[in-house]
């Protein structure tokens, strides 16, 4: 073991709805197949996320159910825990923002920023109901973007172009409740002042050489002009503010999203609780050589090159301002922003409104968990946008997935299986043996290289490449016509197993639920790729029940090398079928699914 640890951060899911196959496309899969090589190359890894369950959208889809907010992502976060879980995303804590900890780490983090001087109280345009002289939350105000001009825009964000707002900046505002004009009072919010962590960021992103351009760009060009931003808004369903005179009051509450980057630190926080250390998760924050990777999807870089990054400064009390850091003591920066495209689907955005959409569950119901990750590694939005096709999928899986990898392993495996029952005895190695096993053992190195740049589908389409040298292998070598010299025969069996071995470690960050598999099926005992499970717990402050997704990955057996197979006659598994060849007529099924469900826009 090294003692290399490494914070996987993952985009935290809203539970506002199921998650379709674009959200598990730039957040989900690849964030888990970094993880999973890091753990094989042996470091310590510590892979943390949850649903983000407060903000505008939760409470407005309570209020159409007729339900609290609490019920909604209750519900939510059961269904997002259990996709995560079936897709074999290994997180370490999957939780959600509704606990009693991630308040407290929230309040926390706002009380070091104001201590400080990092938040600050502004006095602002506040709206109000004229008829009941009460406060109007934000969701309950509309009127036209003052950015776009779309018509149906909220008081705190337009879902049209997607700018935050204020609802003083609405053209035409009226309150949804009775459609009166809402009044505006002055009232105090609590501000972040971005503009004293322009140098402080500037400074930080400068010594980002590895990041991806695009999102290295991106976020430089935000620090031309930062403004301060409201911590706190008028709504009844979040983290209270606390402070005397805010905390019980119910209409105001940390902003959902300056609560949700928090995330990241409550749940390691969490973690550490619950695994009897409480203080474990500094390993990760602190360490000035440990490391964190954020994965997202592109709409979210911003929360996480600048509001958190602008956050954890502030706490260390590292802008222009100083201070001190609070109780937690110095917090690490991401080292990297890992962000991915978008995935559309058959030419159109996904979009759970109109329907054009396949959720997880759905997707999962019908192909296997390793079929969608596979896909999702060689031809997802890793660096542009990229369309979900039923057509490519089938291609992907039946000539890539079957007929490659699943092809390779039946082949092998059968014969070996039907011709000696167990690992066969190798004789001498020819050149050629020689030859395919430096290849296979050799691509650890370079494929290694290219998962901890997070360059994935170069990564995997290394490791396919490999996969066609063995194919190859096999058919040059035909074992199955050596049936006058079983000794040759033996030994091309066995240098074919050996390298299936090796290309299934190179696949296992990829392909967990196969890797399994394909390990027992080569003799292997005990578990090769540990499954995450799904445990029912208490909130440890409060008590409240809710499911979490957490795993023992340090007992499974992969590493990130070569291993040799079990001792020469071993028994062999009874061969199976590893991967589902798809019939075609999925491809006009699914079409029609989605004609059938979806709006023709
Ligand atoms: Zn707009």
């Amino acid at each position: 073991m090294t003692d290399r640890h490494i914070l996987t951060a993952v985009a935290w899911p809203y539970a506002n709805g199921p998650r379709h196959i674009g959200h598990v496309s730039g957040f989900g899969v690849p964030s888990d197949v970094f993880s999973r090589y890091h753990r094989m190359a042996g470091d310590d890894v510590l892979m943390v996320s949850g649903t983000d369950e407060h903000g505008t959208p939760i409470t407005v889809a309570a209020d159409a159910e007729g339900i609290t907010p609490r019920e909604i992502a209750d519900r939510n976060n059961r269904i997002i825990v259990g996709d995560l879980q079936s897709l074999g995303l290994s997180y370490d804590l999957f939780t959600r923002t509704t606990t009693a900890n991630h308040a407290a780490v929230s309040q926390e983090i706002f009380l070091g920023l104001l201590k400080n001087g990092y938040v600050f109280p502004k006095t602002t345009l506040g709206a109000i109901s004229p008829s009941t002289g009460r406060t109007l939350p934000d969701r309950y105000i509309e009127g036209t973007c003052p950015i776009c001009g779309y018509d149906g825009a909220r008081g705190d964000q337009c879902d049209n172009c997607g700018n935050q707002l204020d609802p003083i900046d609405l053209i035409n505002p009226v309150s949804k409740i009775n459609g009166e004009a809402p009044k505006f009072v002055e009232e105090e919010h609590y501000f972040l002042d971005l503009p004293a962590f322009t140098r402080a960021l500037g400074d930080w992103l400068g010594t980002r050489k590895s990041w991806r351009p695009n999102v290295l760009n991106f976020s430089v060009n935000l620090l031309t002009d930062l403004k301060p931003r409201s911590y706190t808004r008028d709504i009844d369903w979040g983290v209270p503010v606390p402070l005397d005179g805010w905390r019980d009051r119910s209409d105001k509450r940390i902003y959902v999203w300056f609560d949700a980057v928090v995330g990241y630190l409550s749940a390691s926080i969490e973690w550490a609780r619950r695994s009897g250390n409480p203080d474990a998760w500094r390993q990760w924050w602190q360490e000035p050589d440990a490391d964190a990777y954020y994965f997202m999807g592109k709409d979210n870089i911003v929360f996480h090159s600048e509001i958190w990054p602008a956050q954890l400064l502030g706490y260390n009390g590292a802008g222009d301002k100083g201070g001190t850091p609070g109780p937690y003591g110095r917090l690490n920066l991401p080292t990297e922003v890992v962000s991915s495209e978008f995935l559309t689907m058959e030419g159109r955005k996904f979009s759970s409104s109109r329907n054009v959409v396949i959720y997880v569950r759905d997707f999962l119901a019908r192909y296997d968990a390793d079929a969608l990750r596979y896909f999702i590694a060689v031809a997802g939005p890793e660096n542009q946008d990229t369309d979900f096709t039923w057509a490519e999928f089938l291609r992907r899986n039946n000539d890539e997935l079957v007929a490659g990898w699943g092809n390779l392993i039946n082949r092998s495996v059968s014969m070996a299986a039907k011709n000696v029952g167990a690992v066969p005895t190798p004789g001498e190695l020819t050149d050629d043996d020689r030859a395919l096993l430096a290849t296979t053992s050799g691509a650890f190195a370079p494929v290694g290289e290219l998962l901890s740049r997070n360059r994935q589908k170069a990564a995997i389409n290394e490791a396919m490449r490999v996969v066609g040298e063995a194919n190859k292998y096999l058919s040059d070598q035909a074992p199955w016509k050596l049936k006058e010299d079983p000794a040759r025969r033996d030994t091309v069996l066995h240098t074919a197993l050996q390298a299936i071995k090796d290309c299934n470690a190179l696949l296992t960050p990829f392909l967990p639920h196969s890797s399994q598999t394909v390990h027992e099926l080569l003799g292997g005992t005990g578990v090769w790729s540990v499954a995450p499970e799904i445990q029912e717990v208490a909130d440890l402050d409060d008590g409240s029940p809710y499911p979490i997704i957490t795993g023992r990955y340090e007992q499974g057996q992969a590493v990130w090398a070569s291993t040799p197979l079990p001792a020469p006659g071993t028994p062999l598994a009874p061969p199976k079928p590893i991967f589902t060849k798809l019939d075609p007529s999925i491809v006009d099924e699914e079409l029609r699914r989605l004609e059938e469900d979806g709006d023709p826009a």
